[in-house]
Formats: C-alpha cells, structure tokens, sequence
C-alpha cells in the first residue's frame, strides 16, 4: 500500500513521478536540464527520468543514485543482427532501474503489441523494472468499453510472468490524454486504477504493484490526481521537458 488512512486524512508514503522526455534532447540539453532537477529536488518522492537512449550515459553520471533513470524501451531479444535496436542488458548497463514498455506511442507507430510480452519477460530477466503502460482510445472510452481493453492489454502482456509488487509498475495512460491536455478526471483514474488492481488479484498477480497515472498531468491537476487512494504517482510527458513544471509535480 502507498497511502494509508489516518484521521480521515490520507498520508502519503512515496509516490513515484517518473518523465519520459520521448525524442526530446540531446546530451547538452538534457544534462542541463537533469542537473535543474537534481539540484533544485526537494521531496522524498522518488524520481526518474527517461531520456533518450544517447543521453542516457551523460544524464547516470549526473543523477548518480539522488534520482533513477530509465529507458524508454528495449527490443524483444537478447542481441544480434537487429540493426538500430538496444537491448535490456545494454539499458542496464548504462545504470537504468526502469524501462518503460508498451508506451501507447510505440503501440501505434511500431505495432508492438504483440511484442510486449516477450519484452516485460526480458526485462525481468535484466532486473529491470518495467513501466507497462495501458490504456483505451478516445472510441473505445466513448462506447464504454474502456475496461475490456485495459483488462485485455494487461492479460496479453503479463502472461505467464512471476513478479512481486517492486518489480513491475504499471502505468495507466489514456491514449486521449496523452499530449492532448485532456485529462481524465480524478474519479475516471481512480475508478481504473481500482479495477486494474482487481484484475491483477483476479488473475493470481501481485496487485500492490505501484500504479501511475499518466496523461497531460501537469503542476494544476498532479495533486487532486495523486491523492486518489489507487494512484501511486505519475508518469509525466510533456510536463517533464521543463524543470520547472517537474519539480513543481514531484514536490
Ligand atoms: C506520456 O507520454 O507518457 C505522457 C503522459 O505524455 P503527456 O504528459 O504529455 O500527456
């Protein structure tokens, strides 16, 4: 559990934030801007952040263990001829602890979903944690059927894998709300993020896994969302590329 309820007031343990700074930066900037963040932190909340795979060197030698690092996806095997691609070992490597998978954007431009799987088993393997990110479209939530897609999402990937609570996280992530500046509303999240620890007791998971929310938070809406009893922190998009706005969430 990350909150407990004491005097009617909920108490927070830690909340995770983490940013994914998608094809944003290069190393100059994004050193410049993960030194911003670690110079200026001032939470117990625990951070990471997700840069691009060629910063990702530059920005471990900055955070050194104040905030984690993680990548924003990996291929589905070990090594070999797949030109382009990079591996769980080589993420963690680089010193990564996270490595977020299934992002609705590389469902979309790199039809991954029947890849996911093998990628969250591969990631285990590297002792990875993944961020395994679901979530409906804006049709699907318009005739009803968000949870049939979000159960079916997390049934596919998780098949046969064993893990504890530390290490899976999973993100759920509206795919209208990404980038959109729309946000689901505090009860639209909680209500998933309610049903997506029953589907994971459901089906014989640990379901105190940490659950972040993810689409358009920003520093207006990240404490209404925070404080809903089943979301554990955030997974910040846009919001993430300026200091500013991230710290102003995570603190
Ligand atoms: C994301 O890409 O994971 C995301 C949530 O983006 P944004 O915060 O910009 O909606």
């Amino acid at each position: 559990m990350v909150k407990f309820k004491l005097d009617n007031r909920f108490m927070f343990f830690m909340s995770l934030v983490v940013g994914n700074w998608k094809m944003n930066f290069g190393i100059g900037e994004s050193v410049r801007l993960v030194q911003e963040i670690v110079d200026k932190l001032n939470s117990k909340n625990e951070v990471a952040v997700c840069p691009p795979f060629v910063s990702l060197s530059a920005v471990a030698d900055v955070v050194k263990g104040s905030i984690e690092l993680g990548a924003q996806n990996i291929y589905q095997e070990e090594s070999g001829a797949f030109t382009g691609e990079v591996s769980a070992s080589m993420v963690k490597e680089v010193g990564c602890k996270y490595v977020i998978i299934g992002h609705s954007e590389r469902r979309k431009y790199f039809d991954e979903d029947e890849f996911l799987n093998m990628k969250l088993q591969l990631a285990m393997k590297h002792s990875l944690v993944p961020i395994f990110c679901v979530g409906e479209g804006l049709e699907e939530r318009s005739v009803g059927k968000q949870n049939d897609i979000v159960e079916g999402q997390l049934i596919k990937g998780l098949e046969g894998l064993k893990f504890t609570h530390e290490e899976l996280v999973i993100a759920y992530e509206p795919v209208w709300a990404i980038g959109t500046g729309k946000t689901a509303s505090a009860n639209e999240a909680e209500e998933m993020h309610a049903f997506i620890r029953k589907v994971l007791k459901d089906n014989g998971f640990d379901s105190k896994v940490k659950l972040l929310y993810g689409g358009s938070v920003k520093p207006g809406n990240s404490i209404e969302l925070m404080s809903q009893k089943n979301i554990d922190g955030s997974l910040v998009g846009g919001a993430a590329l300026n200091a500013k706005d991230f710290l102003s969430i995570i603190n």
